[in-house]
């Protein structure tokens, strides 16, 4: 079973609007970037650099192989705040952590101020998981943060859902999980 491993959610995001359509490009340079940072944090032990490697050839695999369909974004865990982007009238839409130097060229624009011009369209969004392996809806917290899902035991605070409604469990992507 794929577990999503990422680090507690708060609220520390970022957003950055980049000109042009080549999400997938983006996307490389940024998982590139989180998986290097996660390293560095384990001290380069030989352990997590071995995880983390296996891991970025995942994503990488995945990334190269995504036909993505219009309107659907990407999402990957990055460090206190999962990444969220779309492809919006030729320009991709970011919101993510700000615990990374993304090294966004000068003519990104970034939003600092708390207001997103275009949050609904990343709130009302459908993202592929690079992790687990399928599309989902924008993040969604449970009010009891006590909860674990029946499938992979975890204490859940997160979930997401399918374009029918039905529940997905933040952690293993399981699809229609009870919270007990
Ligand atoms: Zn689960």
């Amino acid at each position: 079973m794929k577990i999503r491993i990422g680090y507690i959610s708060n609220s520390s995001s970022s957003n950055f609007i980049i000109p042009g359509t080549d999400i997938i490009g983006v996307a490389t340079k940024m998982t590139n970037i989180v998986i290097k940072d996660w390293t560095e944090k384990r001290n380069n032990s030989p352990q997590w650099v071995k995880k983390n490697k296996a891991r970025k050839k995942i994503w990488y695999a995945r990334l190269q192989q995504l036909s993505l369909k219009p309107s659907v974004g990407i999402t990957f865990p990055s460090t206190n705040y999962d990444t969220w982007m779309i492809v919006n009238e030729g320009e991709i839409y970011i919101e993510t952590s700000h615990n990374h130097d993304w090294k966004f060229p000068n003519n990104v624009l970034q939003i600092t101020e708390g207001f997103f011009k275009n949050q609904d369209l990343i709130k009302n969004s459908f993202y592929y998981d690079l992790d687990l392996k399928m599309e989902h809806s924008y993040i969604k917290y449970l009010d009891n943060w006590n909860k674990s899902c029946v499938y992979c035991g975890q204490c859940v605070y997160k979930y997401y859902t399918d374009k029918t409604g039905k529940i997905i469990c933040g952690f293993c992507g399981q699809k229609e999980t009870l919270f007990l």
